[in-house]
């Protein structure tokens, strides 16, 4: 196939599935959202966590949060208490550390510079560079790669895989990238789903060589959570955010998680205590990548 072939079926594709996502969409609260910090928030959130669960907790977080600096002022204690089961609590740290860095320096308007943020990695870095900064950059989460892998086929590369992204994305500007953004993972989130693609309904079935008979996208398997020392992780972290003084007595507790998390800036020890947060606080945490 030529380029310009590339080009006009990159076109046909995007023109189908922008006009599917205009007309059945879900309405979540971040959608449309242009500013950078809510569009952070929402997008470190939404790792590994399902959308419908964060719908319940990110408009709460933003309401106790309402700005970057809102959150770097924030006791670290408070924002993991407001993160409390969302899972991965080295996310919020990272967070915060990102909204202290935006707080003092700006937000750095491109994907390079958004990557440099705590805790942004590639897909984060262009998720907020599109919707936040208009940047026509295309988004690859586990949505996006699968059903790229489908319509265009392999190789399964992350490199051409992100430059098939960006060749999709490269027409839109401003409010258009965002658009697209959002419609190229919920495309992958409603109809070419991993177990049972809907390609009855899919507005790009024409040309797709998975048409009708598309395998599951290989994924990595998380370790099991059930018995799992994160499950031990989370259970004492949420006791923690639940208590009144984000505090518990420092009995009987596993030495060797309580250090790990103590080692992460997630909690810390003092006065015969268990306290949430690392000993110091507002976004002065350890280094660290969120996990
Ligand atoms: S036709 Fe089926 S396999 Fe191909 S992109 Fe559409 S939903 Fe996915």
């Amino acid at each position: 196939m030529s380029a310009r072939d590339d080009l006009a079926t990159f076109a046909v594709v995007r023109r189908g599935i922008e006009a599917w996502y205009a007309a059945e969409h879900r309405d979540f609260p971040w959608r449309g959202l242009t500013d950078p910090y809510a569009v952070l928030v929402s997008e470190v959130m939404l790792q590994q966590t399902q959308a419908a669960r964060i719908a319940e907790r990110f408009p709460t977080f933003i309401n106790r949060f309402p700005t970057a600096a809102a959150l770097a002022a924030a006791p670290t204690a408070a924002v993991l208490a407001a993160w409390s089961g969302l899972g991965y609590n080295r996310r919020a740290l990272a967070l915060q550390r990102a909204a202290t860095a935006v707080t003092t320096d700006g937000w750095p308007r491109d994907v390079d510079g958004l990557q440099r943020l705590p805790g942004v990695g590639p897909y984060t870095a262009r998720a907020v560079a599109s919707l936040a900064f208009g940047v026509p950059v295309g988004v690859v989460d586990t949505n996006v790669r699968r059903w790229l892998l489908r319509r265009f086929g392999g190789p399964d590369a992350p490199r051409r895989l992100q430059a098939l992204a960006d060749d999709l994305a490269a027409p839109g500007r401003g409010d258009g990238i965002a658009a697209w953004t959002h419609a190229t993972m919920e495309f992958g989130a409603r109809i070419c789903t991993q177990r049972t693609p809907r390609c009855d309904a899919c507005p790009v079935a024409d040309g797709c060589p998975s048409r009708g008979m598309a395998a599951p996208v290989h994924v990595p398997r998380q370790p099991a959570f059930n018995g799992s020392t994160r499950q031990q992780r989370g259970a004492l972290l949420r006791e923690l955010a639940a208590s009144e003084s984000h505090a518990i007595a420092d009995i009987g507790l596993d030495e060797t998680i309580v250090n790990a998390l103590a080692g992460e800036g997630l909690l810390h020890r003092s006065g015969g205590m268990v306290r949430l947060g690392g000993r110091l606080q507002s976004g002065h945490d350890p280094e660290g990548e969120p996990g």
